[in-house]
């Protein structure tokens, strides 16, 4: 049976950091599932934190979160959007993790008598990762990605590992290399030297790249194919052309164009059978559609468009401007600026208006003004964690009348703490893997706009928070209007809010971004699409004028 022999693809990268490796290893992973194989895909990464968590999306960009409630690498998010699986704990490694194991083995006594070291306690280690994600689920391959550029120390653990497991496992493993041909413009010449070195560092680690994916401006011709092919080991068809594409979701079809898969399973001995792509080529005719219309959505948070800080909030967005037949136009406002700004210079435009997910008080009142006007204005809004923080903060403070209400993770001493500690979280003081994290069900009241977009009681979405609605404010926030549409089993904790008299204004405690598909957009952001597109501009001019000076005054 094919799943008692698992294949096992190794992706590294040379030349530049940022190359991909993610998403070319999550296409692969694409072409292989649409044959009908099983595959597991994780991440190995050399930095020494134990996860991302604690790192600012400035450095890392997302923490993206797995069902398990493990904060890990942005890249698990593709890897879930591409392979529609749910991952885990297992599918993302560190540095840290390894040498964090390996200590406490020692502590333990596990070594007595011997003295620890990378070679072979670390790389016996790694390797025990590499089979891992076999324990819970057999597949025919499984695809891992190593962090890093080839020639970092960082890496070399990782590769030593894989250079290893390669002896031990012969004929079943393959190295796919992801490099840069760049292209000299004033002289009109594609590189390959960059390529030709990376291929021989990795060599010295004792790694022959098998199939070289190389990224190019240009698309790279036969000629050019035969010379890196000649210099790098590898034949022709193994030199994998990877040209900048306009999506990321193009790249698994781009791939298929030059035949990864093929060669994978060719140097692999495995059988390539029929492909079931029709989905997936589905979404991606629709994103390329000329003529939809424009849907404009406003994000506002604290962190710049060109940063990876919101990548699955992005996403979600296109997957569900895909559905409703639209074409996204992202409009980024820096919450900071809202606070010095007339927000209708920096919102006006905007169809819908979301505030994602952050900790800090950074932009914290910019965020606030967004969803008074989002509320006053009529204008779609999407909260998400902090995002349901700073609408209930608003409610208080305008419709409630709680002057200064506010969350306690911002002011400790405010009249006010409509938002304040979970419950358990008040006496937690480490900072790593602490926060309520990953998936917890969520009750849907019928007859809301909740149960509208899901059409189901019961739902389970992932979390990674501190605070929450302080549930001594819920009586008088009903009698204000505003709806708890969404509770913990036993009506515990709030999860979501909503307002009854607007054409769609939600908010909720989870982050149903992790959970967005491609060719399965999430309810809430398919609802939240939906009503921004229909979003009707007659209407707003006559709704409620906005008091922005009376904010600025707070
Ligand atoms: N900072 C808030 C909390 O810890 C919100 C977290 C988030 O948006 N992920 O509860």
């Amino acid at each position: 049976m094919s799943h008692n022999y698992p294949r096992f693809i190794f992706v590294t990268g040379g030349v530049v950091s940022s190359l991909g490796k993610g998403i070319i290893a999550a296409s692969l992973g694409v072409l292989l599932k649409s044959q009908g194989y099983t595959v597991a895909i994780q991440k190995f990464d050399p930095y020494l934190n134990l996860d991302p968590g604690t790192m600012s999306p400035y450095q890392h960009g997302e923490v993206f979160v797995t069902d398990d409630g493990c904060e890990t690498d942005l890249d698990l998010g593709h890897y879930e959007r591409f392979i529609d699986e749910s991952l885990s704990r297992v599918n993302n490694v560190t540095s840290g993790m390894i040498f964090w194991d390996v200590l406490n083995k020692e502590r333990r006594g596990d070594y007595l008598g011997h003295t620890v070291q990378i070679i072979p306690h670390i790389t016996n280690e790694i390797k025990d990762r590499i089979t891992q994600t076999l324990d819970s689920h057999k597949v025919d391959f499984v695809i891992t990605e190593i962090g890093g550029t080839v020639g970092d120390i960082e890496s070399l653990p990782f590769l030593e590992a894989v250079r290893q497991f390669e002896f031990e496992n012969k004929g079943r493993t393959v190295h796919i290399h992801v490099t840069l041909v760049p292209y000299l413009e004033p002289s009109g010449e594609f590189k390959t030297k960059p390529t030709q070195h990376s291929v021989k560092d990795l060599r010295e680690i004792g790694i022959h790249a098998d199939v070289l994916v190389c990224r190019s401006q240009y698309e790279l011709k036969r000629d050019i194919k035969e010379k890196i092919a000649l210099f790098c080991d590898v034949s022709p068809e193994a030199v994998i052309a990877c040209i900048d594409a306009t999506s990321i979701y193009d790249v698994p079809m781009n791939m298929e164009h030059e035949a990864l898969d093929d060669i994978v399973l060719e140097k692999l001995s495995m059988e390539r059978k029929p492909k079931e792509l029709s989905e997936w080529k589905n979404y991606v005719r629709i994103i390329h559609q000329t003529n939809l219309p424009k849907v404009k959505i406003a994000i506002v948070g604290k962190y710049t468009a060109l940063s990876d800080a919101y990548l699955s909030v992005v996403e979600s967005l296109k997957h569900a401007a895909a559905a409703n037949n639209a074409s996204l136009e992202l409009i980024w406002v820096d919450a900071e600026t809202l606070q010095h700004e007339d927000p209708k210079f920096l919102l006006a435009d905007a169809n819908g208006i979301l505030v994602p997910g952050g900790f800090g008080d950074r932009g914290i009142e910019g965020m606030v003004i967004a969803a008074k006007y989002a509320r006053e204005k009529n204008v779609p809004y999407l909260g998400l964690c902090l995002g349901m923080h700073i609408a209930v903060i608003e409610f208080g403070r305008h419709v409630v009348g709680l002057d200064n209400a506010h969350s306690t993770e911002f002011d400790d001493s405010t009249p006010h703490p409509v938002i304040d500690f979970l419950p358990d979280q008040r006496a937690v003081r480490k900072k790593g893997g602490t926060m309520r994290l990953g998936a917890y069900p969520c009750m849907i009241k019928e007859g809301t706009k909740l149960y509208n977009a899901y059409q189901s009681h019961s739902i389970s979405e992932r979390h990674r928070h501190r605070y929450e609605f302080n549930n001594t404010f819920r009586e008088v926030y009903v009698q204000n209007g505003m709806v708890f549409s969404g509770t913990s089993p036993g009506d515990t904790l709030v999860e979501v809010v909503e307002l009854p008299n607007h054409p769609w204004f939600v908010a909720c405690q989870f982050h149903p971004e992790f959970k967005s598909r491609p060719y399965k957009p999430h309810p809430l952001f398919t609802a939240f699409l939906k009503h921004s597109v229909e979003r009707d501009d007659k209407k707003l001019s006559q709704s409620s004028s906005f008091d922005n000076a009376s904010l600025r005054a707070q």
